[in-house]
């Protein structure tokens, strides 16, 4: 299952151009181009920065980036009235594990290093995902497929720690940068041929910039 997820991811991840997520929720920009910055980013949008996380903003979030089927999240979101204390472990999991993020991607950006203690909520998450791999023959050909040894809510968040450990791992080559907007914040991966990519979004916190860089140019 984790095989399968993480292909998913790979291939979702090959969203190189920032932009809305059509059809699942018009307000939910993906701007980071790898899953686990767009986790760390999130509920954040361009030029808004925000602490937060609510159950519905991160089963949004696990809706968009196709962790969950638009029915599985559905049921996830009643969640929290049938099972309130599951909902409550999984919802602090998920927030220790984007503030770690933060300060780790920050710190990468800046150069600096990572902190053992900002390793630990992701090895939390890595350590729930043992089990092994089967062959199993699907349409016409053979594939690997994960199978885990133990199911539970926590799996959720297990292509989130495995892109941030790649993350983490890769260091520099991930060229993992910050807004030039200093009231954003929001991370990306600067994928650009030319690696100067400066804004989350150039159409939001860049065209910002340019309206304010004309204003200033223009007023007497
Ligand atoms: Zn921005």
């Amino acid at each position: 299952m984790l095989f399968t997820l993480i292909t998913v991811v790979i291939e979702l991840t090959g969203y190189l151009e920032p932009g809305p997520v059509p059809d699942l929720n018009p307000t939910l920009l993906l701007v980071g181009g790898r899953l686990a910055i767009d986790f760390a980013n999130n509920p954040s949008y361009p030029g808004m920065p925000t602490q937060n996380l609510s159950w519905d903003e991160l089963i949004r979030f696990l809706e968009a980036s196709r962790i969950v089927s638009a029915e599985r999240g559905a049921s996830l979101l009643a969640l929290p009235g049938s099972d309130p204390d599951t909902a409550q472990a999984l919802l602090s999991r998920a927030v220790r594990l984007r503030d770690a993020l933060r300060k780790a991607f920050s710190a990468i950006v800046k150069k600096e290093g990572i902190a053992r203690e900002w390793s630990e909520p992701i090895n939390q998450i890595l350590r729930i995902t043992e089990g092994h791999d089967e062959l199993v023959f699907e349409g016409n050909a053979w594939k690997m497929e994960f199978k885990a040894r133990e199911g539970g809510l926590a799996w959720l968040l297990a292509a989130i720690a495995r892109s941030a450990a790649e993350i983490i791992v890769e260091g520099a080559q991930a060229r993992l940068r910050i807004c030039a907007n200093s009231d954003c914040g929001l991370f990306f991966s600067d994928k650009s041929r030319t690696h100067r990519r400066r804004w989350c979004s150039m159409a939001i916190c860049g065209n910002r910039h340019k309206v304010a860089s004309f204003a200033r140019r223009h007023a007497s």
